[in-house]
């Protein structure tokens, strides 16, 4: 079993180039989603920490920052970074995310039947106050329910909101 202090030892890097990321070496916020965001956003900045400290940017050697997986630790690192350096102007790096599925999401997946969308992974925003996904998932206009533990049908409701019969 994997506990607190031991996620945090997973987390610290484990060499100069190398560091994992993602829900299991988030300690504050282990198992979900949201976790493996902050963790994949603590990646992009050790790695931005890096560049800094080295003086490595646009230094005329060409360098590629690799990140194996693209589940959600891996996808809002890539795009931590490359905002950074789109907005720094640093052109030296490149970023290759490498993903062994035919799709990005990893745990965080959607599949459609009959015209309904379900959810088989990640689902709930956790924590909603205090979760970082949430204000995201409102600017880009997801639809999001109100989680109702008295009404189990909660999880199959269509985007406008009425229930679906499951056989
Ligand atoms: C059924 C289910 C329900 C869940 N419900 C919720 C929920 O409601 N709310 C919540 O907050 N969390 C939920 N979770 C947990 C949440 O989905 C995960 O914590 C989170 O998505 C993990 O993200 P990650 O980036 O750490 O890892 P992953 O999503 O596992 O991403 C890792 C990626 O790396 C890829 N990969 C692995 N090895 C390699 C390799 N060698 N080379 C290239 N690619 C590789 C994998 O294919 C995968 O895409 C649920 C999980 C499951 C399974």
């Amino acid at each position: 079993m994997i506990i607190f202090d031991d996620r945090k030892r997973l987390s610290v890097p484990l060499s100069r180039s190398f560091k994992l990321a993602g829900e299991a070496v988030c300690h504050e916020q282990p198992a979900q989603v949201h976790g493996a965001y902050s963790s994949g956003i603590e990646a992009a900045d050790w790695i931005v920490d890096s560049i800094k400290a080295d003086g490595i940017a646009n230094d005329g050697i060409h360098r590629d920052i690799v990140i194996a997986g693209a589940g959600m630790s891996g996808i809002s690192c890539a795009h931590a970074l490359m905002k950074y350096l789109v907005a720094n102007d640093v052109t030296n790096f490149g970023i290759i995310l490498l993903e062994s599925r035919d799709r990005l999401g990893g745990r965080v997946h959607s599949i459609t039947k009959n015209g309904v969308t379900f959810d088989c992974g990640g689902t709930w925003l956790q924590n909603f106050g205090e979760n970082a996904l949430a204000p995201i998932a409102q600017d880009i206009g997801l639809t999001l329910v109100h989680t109702d533990f008295n009404d189990a049908i909660i999880a199959a409701k269509t985007n406008d909101g009425s229930s679906v019969t499951l056989k």
